[in-house]
């Protein structure tokens, strides 16, 4: 976002950032927040937005203590590679560092406020002003805000239940030495982090005589074991050569179309449509066979092939495979087109995403959702050779889960865990140590951090209306806690976080646009804005933001230009 108001040219403006932390850039993945030294980025150089100074070229200015710690050769680095993340963070500092300086030339004026944690937001509609309150007693005044906090994992039950973690963050909580089996809740990037870290400290890997990493568990660790649980036992896949990684930029709808699309559907895009133009269409001339077996299929039925061809394999012989298949995609420089095109769906249907009915959303969620979060994962190499590792000394298992399982917090500690096993016996399972990763949580209207913006309702709960509403009615009669019905008769899905507009703006409890209070924080906009991915989603949010403030007028002290 900061470089999008530098590269504005506008000097009119003046910028102040709230900062809680000592440094800029160094975000909660990237920083010892959420990372140790055994994290790794899933994207590679190449794939990341442009800042100041490509990473291959940035590598040359690390000191060589540093690279040694994380066994980097500059020379033999290239944009293909992905970076340990704490590697990664001390580049978005320099980079932001770059963007500061920049700023000083071109004349944009900053303020950066350090150990300054906003504690609340406050909106003053008659007075158009926005009121930042810094740590619960200062306070200043500005025209706009855009709020830019990124990940947040509240806390349930840790730190009162032992044994109970709610994200396997920060990392270092989980530098532990466990001599029992550990339950994980989720398989994909989150589990893996876990992973990474507990592996580490109750066992060691090393190189075996074949080239294969092999893990030899310590002396008082030899009852560790990680019992990964996830939805019908399926593992994420795995990264492989992106042909295009800034496809995604291109793919998103253009407003013509989405609105030519929602006049002809009731107000209403329609996820078959997205399906067809951003999924399908995508690979007509790429993978003619693929375009060939789907071109009939409908959403449904593609996600069920792809899902039972999961299902159907036991999920290490296909990790083993896919890790096989993405080896040869990235040394021939080949893409797996279809992931690739899946990747591209996910990320082009988010942005329009709000203006889907409460049906579509449901099948968004339902049908489409589970797929797309297990592909797009690109769990890099090196994670997957560490949990074909683990999983070859026996020390990490699978266990599907339907959608039924529920864990609940034990009282002497840990977690039981409920699930119903593929023979249909209920299993009640109880773990001293459990470590809750199913990412990043789609925080509701009602966890929003700014009390000042909900108790003033200059924001509102996301909601979506049904096409039918007699569906609606089913739902709200079957108890679905998520289905309201207005004054009007219209019934609506709850959706997480709050509504906004293609702007990332607020929009306030009586419809109305609020221009003051733009909003790029994942975990607060998850309804409307479904596709977590990481930094392409940053470049595409400050794009449209960066539009939207463009519209503004310069502002002006000449009072006949008023
Ligand atoms: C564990 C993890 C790994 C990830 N790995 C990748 C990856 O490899 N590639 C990828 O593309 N994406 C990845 N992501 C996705 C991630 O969302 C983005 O890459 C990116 O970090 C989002 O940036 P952000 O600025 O929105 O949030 P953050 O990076 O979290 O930054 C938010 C900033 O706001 C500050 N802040 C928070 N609250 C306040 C407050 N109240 N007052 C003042 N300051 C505050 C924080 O200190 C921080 O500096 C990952 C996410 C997670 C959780």
């Amino acid at each position: 976002m900061y470089k999008r108001l530098v590269e504005s040219g506008r000097t009119d403006l003046t910028i102040d950032i709230f900062e809680r932390k000592k440094q800029l850039g160094v975000g909660m993945p990237y920083s010892t927040e959420g990372a140790s030294d055994e994290h790794i980025t899933n994207v590679s150089g190449n794939e990341i937005p442009d800042l100041v100074t490509p990473i291959a070229d940035w590598i040359h200015t690390v000191p060589e203590k540093t690279l040694a710690r994380y066994k980097i050769d500059p020379s033999k680095f290239n944009d293909y590679k992905v970076l340990p993340r704490l590697l990664f963070g001390q580049y978005l500092a320099a980079q932001f560092d770059l963007l500061l300086a920049k700023a000083k030339e071109t004349g944009l004026k900053t303020t950066v406020h350090f150990d300054s944690p906003v504690t609340d937001v406050i909106d003053y509609p008659t007075q158009e002003l926005i009121v930042v309150e810094v740590a619960e007693k200062l306070h200043f005044e500005f025209d706009h805000i855009i709020i830019c906090t990124g990940h947040n994992w509240p806390r349930r039950h840790e730190g009162t239940v032992p044994g109970y973690f709610d994200s396997p963050y920060p990392p270092a909580k989980l530098a532990i030495k466990v001599n029992q089996p550990v339950a994980i809740k989720g398989s994909s990037l989150t589990a893996i982090d876990a992973i990474r870290t507990l592996g580490r400290h109750n066992g060691t890997f090393s190189m075996g005589s074949q080239g294969r990493l092999l893990y030899q568990l310590a002396a008082g660790s030899e009852n560790f074991k990680l019992m990964m649980h996830s939805r019908s036992g399926l593992l994420p896949a795995i990264r492989f050569h992106l042909e295009d990684p800034h496809l995604l930029k291109d793919a998103v709808l253009s407003h013509e179309v989405v609105n030519k699309n929602r006049e002809e559907n009731n107000g209403f895009l329609s996820l078959d449509f997205v399906f067809e133009k951003n999924f399908k269409e995508l690979f007509q001339d790429k993978d003619p066979e693929f375009y060939a077996q789907v071109k009939d299929m409908d959403l449904e039925e593609f996600v069920t092939m792809m899902m039972e061809l999961r299902e159907h394999l036991e999920p290490f012989t296909l990790f083993k495979a896919e890790y096989t298949e993405a080896e040869k995609s990235i040394k021939r420089r080949e893409s797996v087109y279809w992931k690739e095109m899946l990747a591209v769906l996910s990320f082009a249907m988010n942005y329009p995403a709000k203006y889907f009915s409460a049906e579509d959303m449901q099948r968004l969620q339902k049908v489409l959702m589970p797929l797309i979060s297990i592909v797009i994962a690109f769990v890099p190499q090196s994670s997957v050779e560490e949990m074909l590792a683990l999983h070859e000394a026996g020390v990490l298992e699978i266990i599907p889960v339907g959608e039924d399982s529920y864990t609940e917090p034990a009282a002497g500690g840990g977690v039981i865990y409920h699930y119903t096993e593929e023979t249909g016996e209920e299993k009640t399972v109880h773990f001293n140590t459990y470590v809750d990763c199913v990412g990043q949580p789609h925080l509701s209207y009602e966890d929003f951090p700014y009390k000042g913006l909900l108790e003033g309702k200059s924001i509102s709960p996301a909601r979506l209306l049904f096409k039918d509403a007699a569906t609606g009615l089913k739902a709200l009669a079957d108890g679905d806690k998520n289905v309201e019905m207005d004054n009007n008769g219209h019934y609506f899905l709850r959706v997480p976080g709050i509504t906004i507009n293609d702007s990332f703006q607020a929009i306030d409890d009586y419809g109305a646009l609020n221009e003051r209070i733009y909003i790029m924080a994942v975990p607060y906009i998850g309804g409307y804005n479904p596709d977590y991915s990481g930094l392409d989603f940053c470049e595409a949010a400050s794009a449209a933001i960066i539009k939207s403030i463009e519209l503004y007028e310069p502002i002006t002290t000449d009072s006949t230009d008023a």
